[in-house]
């Protein structure tokens, strides 16, 4: 059985990185493999972060052989990697075509969280966050996605500890749905890194039609919408897609939402001095989240040299957050992270990528 060629002289490579375990099972059955082996190779890879066929011992040979002629397993180098004096790590990552991206490390929050990004630069432009300005480069691959997750796990020894993913890293998901979702299956997989959705919080501007598609996967993250602001008036200004779907369908389709008994979806809200944080906008984001099953989380900005904005005071962070409460909202304000290392929220961008200035701004349509 094993002697066989695993794929024809003449067929592609295909990247394990890239493939659901049913699809790396459907290649061995065409080849008259056995499909148990494709758990195998799961377990190797992402339960033990073994990336060479050689190493995988419980393979025949042949088949390791096989596997190092047919297929290749692209994993992402560590470029840098920094420390903060809060325990927070940032990665700075190299893909297989040379672009770079970042993924943090936020230990004890109270779990352990991996922030991990979609797409190389993002095309939302929000204007008070760093990785907009670089516009869109491309997206990442399911693969690429996943990748940052075996690297982190190796890198801090966490192969077999509980982490929470959070998807706020670089790039808007949902404008890169299918390699998400395609994601989070990998992730989910039994034979590999078992990350169940539950663990897994999706963060979005609000895409409509693919907020709308996502309501009816059968694996569900954990949501969170970046709302930022209880009006289009003041949100279209800071979110440029809010022109295109606004704060009322936004929060339509939210309570239209399939949540589970108990869970809720989080709303961001970054507070920008003298822009969203005044008693009013509390009031205003109070009246619309009435009827939504939420929580809010306020983060004060991270203010970064070209962004237009300051964070705002103290006094204004701990009256808008009286205010949710008085009116029976869950409200907590995220502490700042990995500040002094630029790891925080906002603050993942990256220039060292392959290509030209002038190349970066492939536009993607909006509205999958
Ligand atoms: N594109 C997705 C996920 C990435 S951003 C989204 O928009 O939700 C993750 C969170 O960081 C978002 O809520 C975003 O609004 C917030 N953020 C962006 N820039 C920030 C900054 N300078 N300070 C604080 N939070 C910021």
């Amino acid at each position: 059985m094993e002697t066989k060629q695993i794929s024809a002289p003449d067929s592609p490579i295909l990247d394990l990185a890239e493939l659901e375990r049913p699809a790396l099972e459907a290649a061995f059955d065409a080849q008259g493999l056995e499909r148990f082996r494709a758990r195998q190779i799961f377990r190797w890879i992402y339960r033990h972060g073994v990336t060479a066929f050689d190493a995988m011992t419980d393979l025949p040979q042949q088949l390791r052989a096989a596997l190092a002629a047919g297929f290749t397993l692209t994993t992402p180098q560590i470029v840098t990697r920094e420390r903060s004096v809060d325990g927070t790590e940032k990665f700075l990552l190299r893909l297989g075509d040379g672009d770079q991206i970042e993924s943090v490390f936020i230990p004890d929050t109270p779990a352990m969280t991996f922030c991990i990004s979609t797409q190389v630069g993002c095309a939302m432009a929000c204007r008070f966050c760093l990785t907009g300005k670089m516009g869109l480069v491309r997206n990442l691959t399911a693969g690429e996605i996943v990748g940052q997750v075996r690297v982190l796990a190796d890198a801090l020894d966490m192969r077999d500890k509980r982490f929470n993913l959070v998807l706020m890293g670089m790039g808007e998901p949902l404008h890169n749905y299918d390699e998400t979702m395609k994601a989070l299956r990998i992730l989910a997989d039994e034979h590999g890194l078992n990350v169940s959705p539950r663990r897994v919080t999706l963060s979005t501007v609000g895409l409509l039609p693919a907020l709308e598609r996502l309501a009816r996967e059968p694996l569900m993250p954990n949501l969170a919408i970046s709302l930022h602001a209880p009006t289009d008036a003041i949100r279209g200004d800071l979110v440029p897609i809010n022109k295109k779907y606004g704060v009322a369908d936004i929060i339509d389709a939210c309570k239209r939402f399939p949540l589970k008994r108990r869970s809720r979806i989080t709303f961001e809200y970054v507070l920008l001095a003298g822009v969203n944080d005044a008693p009013d906008d509390a009031r205003r984001l109070a009246k619309l989240l009435s009827g939504v099953k939420s929580k809010v989380n306020l983060i004060p900005l991270n203010a970064a040299p070209g962004i237009p904005f300051e964070r705002s005071s103290a006094e204004a962070i701990d009256r808008f957050a009286q205010i949710l409460a008085d009116h029976h909202l869950t409200v907590s304000v995220r502490k700042s992270r990995g500040w002094d290392i630029r790891a925080a929220c906002g603050q993942l961008i990256v220039d060292g990528t392959r290509r030209s200035p002038g190349q970066h701004l492939a536009t993607l349509a909006f509205g999958n």
